[in-house]
């Protein structure tokens, strides 16, 4: 399985989001449809599309959701993600739509019962998400976006800034092909 973050990933980085007048991000706000704002990125809409036309059922959205301010603020974030996904990548399954609150490896472990196999491909723009996945013993792919960097990450990634999506399917092929 494929695993697409969301966040700087298959949606723009929004600084605004980060910037609210109370220090906290907006989406903790209920009611505020932080999400709804999100625009998706063309790079990975591309690549999902692609992708999807030959695996239909082999790529999954896991994202990240707050949950520390409540069950509303964190169902409409559950919900607002889920509802720009439907608009911005139709051809995602949204069966394969995993939010959680804990550590992304620790969430699909969880689910499979099992530590994480080479076949359980990350790509997302967040170090801390990707080291840890790599770390449980799944496969990292790292999305450069403009805003991060390849920096010291020592895995294979995909650059939106300078790529053509062809190469970076061709690179996402490989690795599925050789960890089944
Ligand atoms: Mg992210």
């Amino acid at each position: 399985m494929i695993y697409w973050d969301c966040d700087g990933v298959l949606f723009k980085y929004d600084y605004s989001m980060y910037d609210h007048i109370y220090g906290e991000p907006d989406w903790n706000e209920v009611g505020s449809h932080a999400f709804l704002r999100c625009e998706p990125d063309p790079f990975a809409q591309e690549i999902t599309k692609r992708i999807s036309a030959q695996m239909p059922d082999d790529q999954a959205i896991l994202t990240a959701v707050d949950g520390r301010h409540g069950v509303k603020a964190r169902n409409e974030q559950i919900f607002d993600k889920m509802t720009i996904i439907a608009k911005g990548y139709p051809w995602l399954n949204l069966c394969n739509f995993m939010a959680c609150e804990s550590e992304k490896r620790n969430a699909i472990g969880k689910i499979k019962g099992m530590r994480l196999t080479k076949s359980d491909i990350l790509i997302d723009d967040y170090k801390k998400n990707l080291s840890a996945w790599r770390n449980a013993g799944g496969t990292a792919v790292k999305y450069v976006n403009g805003i991060n960097s390849i920096g010291d990450w020592p895995g294979p990634y995909i650059d939106a800034t300078f790529m053509a999506e062809e190469e970076a399917i061709e690179i996402l092929m490989k690795i599925w092909y050789e960890s089944c």
